[in-house]
């Protein structure tokens, strides 16, 4: 399942260590190592998916987990609350979307402004 040179996928199996946010059976959640914002955590599939052009229906369930668990979670670390705190996710796909690990993530940041980017 797992793909022998994938950095995320290492993470998920704990051979690469991370400051782990959340898990369960099919989603591991960690701090990003490089954070733009106060609050800078991904969430990825544990199965490896390359990257969202590589979804299909079969991942709608797993897509929605995520996208419910993104809010939970930013609340959990310190995001405040909606209206004036909140959140932004990030999905970056492919080249010309940014993206540089090739194992599908879901980027949440949040926290007091300024940000380092964004
Ligand atoms: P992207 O450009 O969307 O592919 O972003 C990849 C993200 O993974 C970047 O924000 C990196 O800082 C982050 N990252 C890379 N290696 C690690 C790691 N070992 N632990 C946590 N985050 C990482």
């Amino acid at each position: 399942m797992a793909e022998p040179d994938c950095i995320f996928c290492k993470i998920v199996e704990g051979k690469i260590p991370s400051r782990k946010v959340y898990e369960d059976d099919d989603l591991y959640a960690f701090h990003d190592i490089a954070p733009w914002a106060p609050v800078h955590f991904l969430i990825v599939p544990k199965r490896h998916i390359a990257s969202m052009a590589h979804l299909t229906p079969e991942h709608e369930s797993l897509m929605g987990r995520i996208m419910t668990l993104a809010p939970r979670l930013a609340l959990e670390q310190g995001c405040g609350a909606y209206p004036e705190g909140g959140f932004r996710v990030v999905v970056n796909t492919g080249k010309e979307g940014g993206q540089e690990v090739h194992h599908l993530h879901v980027h949440v940041m949040g926290g007091p402004r300024p940000w380092l980017k964004g």
